[in-house]
């Protein structure tokens, strides 16, 4: 019972302290056959309580809907059986490409905190060029879109060496996905 009230984070190092879990965590996929930069991580919002973390899983379930943030949407509804996640944040390593930003407003999430922006994903992998914070604005749902937070943390994710090298291993299997 000692120092309670300091026991208590503001929201700015919660979400620091949040983005750094989910880094490690999401690191975790170098030393495994499907390492992926992309992981999100499903919080109370209130009383900052994880409910879900996940990572991509695309190549692991030959799923292309299996992004981190739609498939960390996807585990945590299934845990609270219920389609709604209100009361809930989502950190995201890289901002939500439009599929996942419209899966999170469809789950009604009150807000997403992301790292990484879609250009600097898209320095190593195809995107779609429409930003979290546009596909927010043109739907009807409230969700705080914030970011980049911890920018320059979350894309060590994508230049580990481990993980270029599953990049090149890819891309030698398609095209560039750098844009003009
Ligand atoms: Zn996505």
């Amino acid at each position: 019972m000692a120092r309670p009230k300091k026991t208590l984070q503001t929201p700015a190092s919660l979400d620091e302290l949040r983005m750094r879990e989910l880094v490690a965590f999401t690191a975790r996929t170098f030393d495994t056959a499907f390492p992926s930069p992309f992981g999100a991580l499903i919080v109370h919002t209130k009383t900052g309580k994880e409910l879900m973390r996940g990572t991509n899983a695309v190549m692991r379930e030959n799923d292309p809907s299996s992004h981190g943030e739609t498939r960390t949407v996807r585990l945590a509804c299934k845990k609270l059986k219920r389609p709604s996640l209100v009361g809930y944040t989502m950190y995201s390593t890289c901002e939500p490409c439009p599929m996942c930003m419209a899966n999170a407003l469809w789950a009604r999430l009150d807000r997403v905190v992301y790292g990484a922006t879609i250009e600097d994903a898209n320095r190593h992998t195809l995107q779609i060029h429409v930003s979290a914070v546009e596909v927010a604005r043109r739907s009807d749902m409230d969700c705080i879109v914030e970011g980049p937070f911890q920018r320059d943390l979350c894309n060590t994710l994508f230049d580990d060496p481990r993980m270029q090298k599953a990049f090149k291993k890819r891309s030698s299997a398609k095209k560039n996905g750098k844009r003009s």
